[in-house]
């Protein structure tokens, strides 16, 4: 198959007359006018039939991939029979054009020109570089093969930033790097070098590079720190390297040049390096990974070295120790570790499964919140996943999220999975009368959103393409926000400070200068802007005034937090809303019996549960409060003679709501305990013959204090007792 795809203002067509007997029947008559579009010119050749399927597919991902690049939702299928002189039999050609359109038409708004037919156009090209592209696609595998992609790569840009001490380091750690290679592999050629996460990283090509070169590389760069060698200026002239060529070129002939003994290379950077190989006192290379050129999946493909480089041994350990820490802490290690989350290829990325004990911190933590908004008028509700997309047009949502909105096709009627619950309790809002008198409405619901985002940022729980928020709407009157306020920032204070994470601060978020730009009135921005401060002010909070942070329909308060590896998130939220109940035309009645409309204010206290779940299992490192542990207390047997004791103390404390299981297998004790205690089971309850001689029990804290001889009535009353004050 051959397609030429041009980005167009417009094509205007219309079919004359049958090329041939069997063109398609039943056309549409008259011109056709498709505006702002890509037109696919398409001819089908002989070898497609071999697979038709297959080039319907690589087809279809082809012309999604250049609509999403130059940002069109019309696609325009145009048989075009000129491209190429081998074409195929007409009746598959015309049935890979119309499945193509089935398969398309859930994305994007398809036409298909008449196939067989001799047909007028005129064609508005747009011009910009990707505006026309030429492919031959050969079916066969879904990779697009064969394909050159005229794409242009942006230039290298020059950074007059100056760099730190350490960074200063880590680079000059980089130029060693590029010389112990070219001293090991004489062919090998020095792409790009930069720093990621304080690690520096050089490209290479015309060398293959495994994992097993490191050792000697590493030698190598040793032997050259010894050295203690001159790093100085040079001439460009040195510059033999084809990449060092090519990124002097974009930066500019003036550059400076720095040389190494017979390596020289052009830094993107001002004053990169120190002045001699030996400041570097300790290192490490990391790994190896592959980079394009650029960055650019067309061009070559270069080998790329991490390594760490610092200025004392200390420095050094320090640095891997805190790496170390970190993978330790990590989410993704823990969530297996304790089998809390899986992620299924045939579920797909950013798609998280809980399993039951990860399940059980995700209802802890909604209970948790339900109880806190329990007794201060808020009312559970319920809304679906799927909406008609006049809602988020009329929300505004439709052109805010664009194609993050996974679209849902129906038999008769188009739907979208909601990226925003808030539309939705708009609805349950409007749909009854409510008078001045029924007013502050409170709404609450934790709720699946979904949202497309790029495969490449998924990441564990927290980023994620079903995120729940803990969402809440609440319609008030203007003169009733502060005390709204002020209630929902009792909530997030209580939830927080349970959790040990009293370390925050907030962002008052108010109007900039240019008032043009935010709805609503002067007089109404005032007023909520006031109820803001002032309960702020009155609930102590420390927060500080930031202008021009508002959202565009109302000033909110954003409660940053710390967690115990020092991180700020954003985490809580309470935004005042003029525009919603405005897109939606809400109302009560007031005492004069006139419509009034209401305010909505949004309010979440933990954000998206998915990522506040990745944020308390790094926060508590696995070891959660007893109240959230997935397994609270792990019995452990020495014999069959303890089985009945175990049971009844197992059967006690599930009357309790306590999470308690049973480990009674053939094993030693010490194997039994090291497991418990990997699993950070937060009590671990022995059981011998002595403890069923004396009907008690032996048990151990997390941090390894034991008691003998505890009665199981107050040891299961003091798990009650904790699980209830939710203690640290
Ligand atoms: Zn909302």
């Amino acid at each position: 198959m051959k397609i030429i795809t041009i980005h167009a203002d417009f094509i205007e067509f219309e079919a004359k007359k049958k090329a041939f007997q069997g063109a398609e029947e039943n056309i549409p008559e008259g011109k056709q006018r498709v505006e702002e579009c890509l037109v696919v010119l398409t001819a089908v050749e002989k070898n497609d039939e071999r697979d038709p399927q297959g080039i319907i597919n690589q087809y279809v991902q082809e012309i999604k991939n250049i609509a999403q690049q130059v940002n069109t939702r019309n696609i325009v299928l145009y048989p075009y029979a000129h491209l190429s002189s081998q074409l195929a039999n007409p009746k598959v050609a015309e049935q890979v054009l119309k499945e193509a359109r089935e398969l398309l038409a859930d994305k994007y708004s398809v036409t298909r020109a008449p196939f067989g037919w001799y047909k007028s156009f005129t064609l508005a090209c747009k011009g910009h570089p990707l505006s026309e592209l030429s492919r031959e696609l050969t079916g066969g595998s879904s990779e697009t093969a064969n394909l050159k992609r005229e794409f242009t790569d942006e230039p290298f840009r020059y950074s007059r930033e100056s760099l730190t001490p350490e960074q200063r380091i880590a680079f000059t750690l980089g130029f060693i790097l590029a010389k112990a290679v070219k001293d090991l592999f004489k062919s090998a050629q020095i792409g790009e070098m930069g720093l990621s996460n304080q690690q520096i990283y050089v490209d290479f090509s015309q060398v293959k590079l495994r994992v097993e070169d490191l050792e000697r590389i590493a030698r190598q760069v040793q032997k050259i720190i010894k050295a203690d060698l001159e790093i100085k200026l040079s001439s460009r002239d040195n510059l033999k390297d084809e990449w060092q060529r090519k990124i002097l070129n974009d930066l500019g002939q003036e550059k400076p040049v720095y040389s190494l003994e017979e390596t020289a290379v052009v830094p993107l950077c001002q004053q990169p390096f120190a002045d001699s190989t030996s400041k570097v006192k300790a290192f490490k290379l990391m790994n190896l990974a592959s980079a394009y050129w650029k960055g650019n999946q067309n061009n070559q493909q270069l080998t790329r070295i991490y390594a760490a480089g610092f200025a004392s041994e200390e420095q050094l350990t320090g640095y891997l120790q805190q790496l170390d820490q970190a993978e330790q802490r990590s989410h993704i290690t823990i969530g297996r570790q304790q089998q809390l989350f899986v992620v299924s290829d045939l579920v797909g990325a950013g798609l998280p499964l809980l399993a039951p004990k990860g399940a059980i911190i995700r209802n802890e933590i909604i209970n948790f919140l339900w109880d806190l908004h329990h007794g201060k008028g808020y009312q559970w509700v319920w809304t679906p996943h799927i909406a008609k997309d006049l809602l988020y047009k009329t929300s505004g949502h439709w052109d805010k999220f664009g194609d993050e909105l996974f679209h849902v096709k129906g038999k008769t009627e188009q739907f979208v999975m909601k990226p925003m619950n808030c539309p939705h309790h708009m609805q349950i809002f409007d749909h009854f009368s409510w008078s001045y008198r029924d007013m502050p409405i409170r709404f609450f619901e934790p709720a699946t959103i979904y949202r497309d985002e790029k495969t490449g940022q998924l990441h564990g729980l927290s980023r994620v393409r079903a995120i729940t928020q803990d969402d809440g709407h609440l319609f008030c009157r203007v003169a009733q926000i502060k005390q709204e306020v002020a209630t929902i920032v009792e909530i997030i204070r209580r939830f927080y400070k349970i959790l040990g994470m009293e370390d925050y601060w907030v962002s008052l978020s108010v109007r900039g200068k240019d008032k043009s730009q935010y709805l609503g009135t002067d007089e109404v921005w005032q007023v909520a802007e006031q109820a803001l401060l002032e309960a702020a002010e009155e609930n102590d909070l420390p927060f500080r005034r930031i202008e021009g942070e508002a959202a565009f329909y109302g000033p909110k308060l954003d409660f940053l937090f710390k967690d115990a590896l020092g991180r700020e998130w954003q985490l809580s939220t309470i935004q005042c809303d003029f525009n919603l109940p405005e897109r939606f035309d809400l109302s009560f009645m007031n005492e004069r019996s006139l419509k009034e409309r209401p305010v909505v204010i949004h309010r979440a206290i933990c954000g998206s549960i998915e990522r506040f779940m990745s944020i308390l299992i790094e926060h508590f490192a696995g070891a959660f409060p007893l109240w959230l542990s997935p397994e609270q207390v792990r019995i452990l047997t020495i014999t069959d003679r303890s089985l009945e004791l175990a049971y009844q103390v197992e059967k006690k404390l599930s009357d309790l709501n306590a999470r308690a299981s049973l480990d009674s297998r053939a094993m030693t004790m010490g194997r039994k305990v090291r497991e418990a205690q990997l699993a950070k089971v937060n009590y671990i309850v022995t059981i011998g013959d002595k403890e069923v001689q004396t009907n008690t029990l032996a048990v151990r804290t997390r941090s390894g204090e034991q008691k003998f001889g505890v009665e199981i009535e107050s040891f299961a009353a003091m798990i009650a007792d904790e699980i209830k004050t939710k203690k640290l």
